[in-house]
């Protein structure tokens, strides 16, 4: 990510933007927060958008607006960043992790089998990478069941799943707008997505000091605000964002082409839906992995591993619930490797890339 690079492109606007916001005097709660929350839930089809301030509020305001407390089960997924558990234990409640499958994706079955077999008060659905997974198994079961549904779409701004749009048919979805996400503030900032009018007025009032309408306090509420200058900001980025997103379909399926026949290395399945590659993702034989890493170093290239610990193996979580094995999710925190994807990434860049991937594999 080269927010640099990207801030060369739009500075003018973006200077616009801060200076037309502090000109105006009103920094918090302005008409570019109400903007934003519009057009945001409109792109992605929901009746309700609301600012916070950052992604991992928005989980955490979320899970509180679905009556999620201490002594509750959230079902999740060991696959993911740690605010995704963490926003579940800082609200009492603790996770129960279904295992992904052996080649990396949520695995209905186990979801399936879990909530059947243990008392789960709510689920949250994590989407990786920039795809929106394929849920709906699993939504349709909870649903059934009267289980509030969570997603965790910090990754996946933008995507869809072909079937199934972000916050369809689930409670709550939430965005974030960190500067390493697709959608970047300069700064930390988070939205909340819903359907239901109920959760948009507990989220609105959660978010500044349990605040209502009629501006009594009626609730323990957080301070939990997206500014205004970033408001203003993501207007701006909204209007390139679906060319950004095109370029990095077009350097993702370039990597897809320069490794597809070398052994030892391939993408993560990238599914059918619009994926908007927040993160390219393959997963590398495990013994040569460190060496890919070091190698790519060597010649220029940055590279990240997304996620080296799972969650269930991280020691406060495991002081919350004790020591469990998942061995999928053990095995592919071991082979997986983020390469570099970003729009402002140039061809001879992505060629060097490539080029250097390929002679690895020698
Ligand atoms: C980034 C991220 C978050 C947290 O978002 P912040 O805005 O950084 O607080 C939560 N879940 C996932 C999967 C993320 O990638």
């Amino acid at each position: 990510m080269r927010l640099d690079r990207q801030y060369l492109s739009i500075k003018n606007d973006i200077l616009r933007d801060i200076d037309e916001v502090l000109s105006s005097g009103q920094v918090l709660q302005s008409k570019h927060v109400a903007e934003i929350e519009r057009k945001v839930s409109k792109l992605h089809s929901t009746k309700f958008g609301i600012g916070v301030n950052s992604g991992t509020d928005a989980l955490k305001l979320s899970l509180r607006a679905c009556g999620i407390s201490a002594g509750h089960k959230v079902l999740t997924t060991p696959l993911s960043f740690i605010a995704s558990s963490s926003a579940i234990i800082s609200v009492g409640a603790s996770p129960v992790f279904a295992d992904v499958s052996d080649d990396m994706h949520p695995d209905a079955q186990k979801y399936l089998e879990i909530m059947h077999t243990e008392k789960i008060d709510a689920l949250l659905l994590v989407h990786l990478y920039g795809r929106l997974y394929d849920y709906s198994e699993v939504i349709d079961e909870a649903n059934r069941l009267s289980i509030p549904v969570i997603e965790d779409c910090a990754q996946a701004f933008g995507a869809n799943s072909g079937k199934r749009h972000i916050g369809q048919h689930v409670d709550v979805a939430c965005l974030s707008f960190d500067p390493m996400k697709v959608m970047a503030a300069y700064g930390s900032a988070g939205m909340i997505l819903t359907n239901s009018k109920h959760i948009d007025s507990k989220v609105r009032k959660l978010r500044y000091h349990g605040r209502d309408e009629t501006r009594e306090f009626v609730e323990v509420g957080d301070n939990s605000q997206l500014s205004s200058i970033q408001a203003s900001i993501l207007l701006t980025k909204l209007k390139r964002h679906s060319v950004w997103t095109h370029k990095r379909i077009e350097i993702a399926k370039r990597y897809n082409e320069a490794i597809k026949d070398i052994g030892g290395m391939r993408p993560v399945e990238q599914g059918n839906g619009n994926h908007v590659f927040h993160k390219y993702v393959m997963l590398v034989e495990e013994t040569k992995r460190d060496e890919l890493v070091e190698y790519l170093k060597k010649n220029g290239i940055g590279s990240a591993i997304h996620y080296s610990t799972p969650l269930h193996k991280v020691s406060f979580i495991e002081n919350k619930i004790g020591k469990i094995t998942l061995p999928n999710v053990e095995k592919l925190c071991k082979m997986t490797l983020s390469l570099p994807i970003y729009a402002e990434l140039t061809d001879l860049e992505v060629d060097h890339i490539c080029g250097s991937l390929r002679r690895f594999a020698g």
